[in-house]
């Protein structure tokens, strides 16, 4: 039977490598139903809004998606697309594995690790107070009022929430994902000591939470600025890092980077009920529409979604076509040092599964 997946292709090199995608998952055998469904800037100028209901529903209805990247505009005009699905679909964890893999340069090559992201809070809920702006004018009253801080008069301000009830389901997500997957350690990232109601909040709950269900894991935390020194210096001795919204973001790309770019980086969003697989990276406007975008990250993000569909077979099988495809070191775009194309090493690796 055919899964029905919604297809959000999204801008930039978003439709290119969402074409490698299916033509990769076409050649592992699985049979997709695939509902495209557009959003963005295009259909921000058609429709009026870049995330219509249509696409929401679509993927309430799918319960699964594949998502390209989305651009956001810098500073003026919609906010983010991808911000949005989240909090509407309350996918709530994102997931972010960063391993090494054979043939691709690094100075790393023991790397294995996951980045867990809180996906619905902190800094990222777009309660903003911009400068000059009556409301940022009230809250500096309430700050000297509450706080006696003193705002200055040409300050912005962005407000970063956490709670209780957002962090312990992050945690107990982390501790299950890491039991799940045979991993031993979840290591919290923080900055607790000076922001220390929401930091401060995010760590002592994480501590607190009843691990008697998982014994074999490990829950330690380390400060976020420690954390990036080991992640340049010996990041092989991560496993699984748990972090708020903002750190997750951070951290994903620099992984990323440490097991060999954005091009390779696969990613997860995930609720109780709904699971939207996107790659790390973006919608890469210096390279769209040249052919030249590797494929790679979007289709190890399709074998994360295959699982998450019980084809574990086909998972494995693609990963695996990956990784010979990568060992060769024939077939490669352009960000790894090659000449190919998207197409190219899509149908490197399809030829692979046939
Ligand atoms: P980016 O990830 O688009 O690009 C960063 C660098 O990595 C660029 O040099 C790009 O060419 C390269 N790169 C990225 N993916 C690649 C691939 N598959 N193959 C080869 N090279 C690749 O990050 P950015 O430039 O900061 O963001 C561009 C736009 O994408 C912004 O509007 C941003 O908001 C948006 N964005 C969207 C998502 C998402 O939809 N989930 C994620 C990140 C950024």
């Amino acid at each position: 039977m055919a899964h029905r997946i919604t297809l959000v292709p999204g801008d930039g090199i978003g439709p290119e490598v969402a074409e490698a995608a299916r033509l990769v998952i076409a050649a592992a055998g699985v049979h997709v139903d695939w509902d495209v469904q557009e959003a963005g800037q295009a259909v921000m100028d058609r429709e009026g809004t870049p995330l219509p209901d249509r696409v929401l529903d679509a993927i309430r209805g799918s319960r699964t998606a594949l998502k390209g990247p989305i651009t956001t505009p810098v500073g003026t005009g919609f906010r983010s697309v991808n911000v949005a699905l989240r909090r509407e679909l309350d996918l709530f964890a994102s997931i972010r594995p960063s391993r090494h893999l054979p043939g691709v340069p690094t100075r790393h090559p023991g790397v294995d690790l996951v980045v867990i992201r809180e996906n619905t809070e902190d800094l990222y809920q777009g309660v903003e107070f911009e400068r000059g702006s009556r409301d940022v004018r009230r809250l500096a009253e309430d700050l000297d009022e509450l706080a006696g801080y003193r705002l200055r008069d040409d300050a912005g301000v962005t407000v970063k929430p956490i709670s209780v009830s957002g962090t312990r389901r992050i945690v107990r997500f982390a501790l299950e994902f890491a039991r799940q997957h045979g991993r031993r350690k979840v290591t919290v990232g923080h900055k607790a000591n000076i922001m220390r109601f929401s930091d401060g909040l995010f760590l002592s709950t994480a501590l607190e939470i009843d691990r008697t269900d998982y014994p074999d894991i490990e829950l330690d935390a380390m400060e976020i600025d420690e954390l990036a020194m080991w992640l340049a210096w010996e990041p092989s001795v991560m496993d699984v890092l748990l972090l708020p919204n903002l750190y997750g973001d951070i951290v994903s790309d620099l992984c990323a980077g440490l097991v060999g770019g954005l091009g390779l980086a696969p990613g997860a969003n995930l609720g109780w009920e709904y699971a939207v697989f996107e790659p790390v990276h973006g919608s890469a406007p210096d390279i769209a529409g040249r052919g030249v975008a590797n494929p790679i990250a979007i289709i190890l993000t399709s074998a994360l979604m295959l699982r998450h569909l019980s084809e574990d077979d086909a998972a494995a099988r693609m990963e695996r076509a990956v990784a010979e495809v990568l060992e060769e070191g024939r077939v490669r775009t352009p960000d790894m040092g090659g000449t190919s194309t998207t197409e190219e090493v899509a149908g490197a690796i399809a030829a692979r599964l046939g």
